[in-house]
This record gives C-alpha cells, sequence and structure tokens, in this order.
C-alpha cells in the first residue's frame, strides 16, 4: 500500500509554476534554462531552472497575470507538429525551425 506523505501544517508545501518563458529573453545571454515560479507564503519568485537566478519577484496572487504578461514580451511563433497536429506555441523564436512537441515529446525538423 503506497504511503502517504503529508507535510507538517505550519510548512506551506512550495507551489511551483514552470513556464516556457525561455531566460535568455530575460538577460539570461546564453542560459538554456527556463523561468520558474516558486511560490512562497504569499511571494512569488521567477527564477531560472538551470542557473537559479532570480529574474523577478511578485505578489503570489499575481503570479499568472506576471507570466502572461512576460509571455506578451517574447517573440512567439507558433507551429504545427507533423506527428500528432498539436499547436505549439514557440517563445523566443520569430520562425520555426525545429522544435519538440509539448503534446506528444517528439522532435519537429520544419526544415526538411
Ligand atoms: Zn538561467
Ligand atoms: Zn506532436
Amino acid at each position: 500500500m503506497a504511503k502517504i506523505i503529508r507535510y507538517p501544517e505550519n510548512v506551506d508545501d512550495p507551489s511551483i509554476i514552470q513556464t516556457i518563458l525561455p531566460h535568455a529573453d530575460f538577460g539570461g545571454e546564453d542560459c538554456c534554462g527556463c523561468l520558474t515560479a516558486t511560490i512562497i507564503t504569499d511571494t512569488a519568485v521567477l527564477s531560472c531552472n538551470e542557473c537559479g537566478f532570480v529574474v523577478k519577484m511578485v505578489p503570489a496572487a499575481d503570479i499568472h497575470r506576471a507570466i502572461a504578461q512576460l509571455e506578451t514580451q517574447v517573440e512567439s511563433t507558433t507551429a504545427i507538429c507533423p506527428h500528432c497536429g498539436a499547436e505549439n506555441t514557440l517563445l523566443g523564436m520569430s520562425e520555426a525551425l525545429a522544435f519538440t512537441c509539448r503534446n506528444c515529446g517528439r522532435g519537429a525538423d520544419l526544415t526538411k
């Protein structure tokens, strides 16, 4: 029987929101990481999952709005997966050449 692990009630279970915002578009230069929002009590810390750089801190209640706002700042394009037909939003790219489908997980090379 599976053991249910519970966090002690006085410790907040930190929620983590993985975004597809590339750190490279927010001062990360050559960093290949993406921004991750970690909610610690009532503050959301937006940091890089690769190098740990903190890009932004916002009130936890505003994190979804903050992420949506950042997404509008990033150059993006949409591409249809040739394997499953799912539409993928690609951030940080003005033209889709190759990507990994977020629906089926297969790599697509549109240059072929
Ligand atoms: Zn980074
Ligand atoms: Zn696919």
